[in-house]
């Protein structure tokens, strides 16, 4: 089929001379045939020399770049690039790992396929789609997928419904688009977890805290652990193997609370060191009356717009000053940011005003960020969203 051909107005081509995989709608000075949603175009300057090619789409972000040659996006270039990032994911021990079988496979412009996620859950695949060019090309992604984890993979579900853009033409479905899982049960370092994708957030688990759970373990002996926005209950698991003397595991999410009381009992069997409290945050620092050794802060992303970026500041800001009141003299805090659009420095202000708020002594340990299967695309700065600071509060 005949490619529609964008071109740029002048200027405009700079960002994707330095191979940021984006086109803003903005930058666009016209449009030669139709392009439709979903569809591939070519993108050319105001010279007419061809600088990439990617998926068309009715929003602000108008192009998502799938390749800056021109070359066929077909079954072959899918299986190149899902090859390459099964590579990475291989040569980084994840795959074929018996301690881990949960891992990301394909992250997005992290991995030159922007749109697009992949989650490995021991056997399932869960792919969500972020762009109708993506979905529309499910079944081909599929294949790819099958044949690049060869007799690994047993079953392929579609958690789009709810991440392809809702004005999109096409009419995206949650389903199993292959076979059928075998076990929703996965391992992380050794601690089991039972993933609900079908009903869970975003693909089922917060797979981006691996690494950090593990050093949180490595300071979890003896203290009374507080996980705030424990979500699936992972730093609670983590702790209680650390061999905390009480984990306390807060969401405001029932369901949540529900998932974390399972992977506690799944991995320790009546165990009275935990508890968990569906409830607000801020409601429980303000009821709660035991004094902590250690806290996780890992609340949902504060901004997804820069518009709201000031809000989101001030929302770190709070939830940290109370964590810094509250914890007993030696005590750590993990608190972390998973909002895209606040920076590693914002962040730190952030935490920086809220300590001088308290007055209290406070010194950071480690600076935490994502791990090696959500790796950051050089050109697109953005993808590293996860930030994380390990405070000591003397
Ligand atoms: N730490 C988790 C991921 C946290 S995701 C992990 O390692 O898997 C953020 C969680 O915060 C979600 O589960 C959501 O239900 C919860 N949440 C959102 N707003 C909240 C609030 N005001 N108080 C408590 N929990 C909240």
């Amino acid at each position: 089929m005949e490619r529609a051909k964008i071109v740029l107005k002048s200027g405009k081509d700079q960002s994707l001379r330095r191979f940021h995989p984006w086109v803003f709608s903005g930058a666009i000075k016209k449009i030669y045939g139709t392009a439709r949603e979903g569809e591939i175009v070519d993108i050319f300057d105001n010279k007419d020399e061809y600088l990439a090619s990617g998926h068309y789409q009715e929003s602000s972000i108008a192009v998502r770049i799938l390749s800056f040659k021109q070359e066929e996006i077909d079954a072959s270039f899918w299986k190149t690039r899902i090859s390459q990032a099964f590579d990475l994911r291989l040569m980084t021990k994840l795959i074929d790992n018996q301690q881990t079988n949960v891992y990301r496979l394909v992250c997005a412009e992290g991995d030159f396929l922007p749109g697009l996620v992949v989650d490995f859950y021991n056997g399932t695949a869960v792919m969500q789609m972020h762009s109708a060019g993506m979905y529309m090309q499910k079944e081909m992604i599929a294949e790819a997928l099958k044949e690049v984890m060869g007799n690994r993979l047993k079953c392929i579900y579609n958690k789009s419904e709810s991440s392809v853009p809702f004005k999109s033409d096409v009419d995206p479905r949650d389903e199993y688009i292959y076979g059928k899982p075998e076990t929703n049960e996965v391992m992380e370092n050794g601690h089991r977890f039972i993933i609900d994708w079908e009903k869970g957030q975003k693909t089922g688990f917060f797979i981006d805290q691996r690494e950090n759970r593990k050093l949180l373990k490595e300071y979890s002996s003896k203290r009374k652990v507080l996980n705030m926005f424990g979500y699936t209950g992972g730093f609670s698991v983590y702790a209680m193997a650390g061999g905390a003397n009480l984990v306390h595991s807060v969401d405001a999410s029932a369901k949540a609370i529900d998932l974390t009381d399972k992977n506690i009992e799944l991995n320790f069997p009546d165990d009275s060191r935990h508890e968990s409290f569906a409830m607000d945050a801020f409601e429980f620092f303000n009821t709660s009356k035991e004094k902590y050794d250690l806290i996780v802060l890992d609340p949902p992303a504060f901004a997804k717009h820069h518009n709201v970026l000031s809000n989101a500041l001030q929302g770190y800001k709070k939830l940290n000053r109370r964590a810094i009141e509250l914890i007993n003299p030696g005590g750590i805090i993990f608190s972390f940011s998973c909002s895209q659009v606040v920076s590693k420095e914002n962040f730190k202000k952030s935490v920086f005003v809220a300590a001088a708020n308290t007055g209290r002594k406070v010194r950071i340990l480690h600076q935490l960020t994502q791990p090696v299967d959500h790796p950051v695309n050089i050109y697109h700065p953005e993808g590293e969203y996860l930030k994380g600071l390990v405070l000591q509060v003397d």
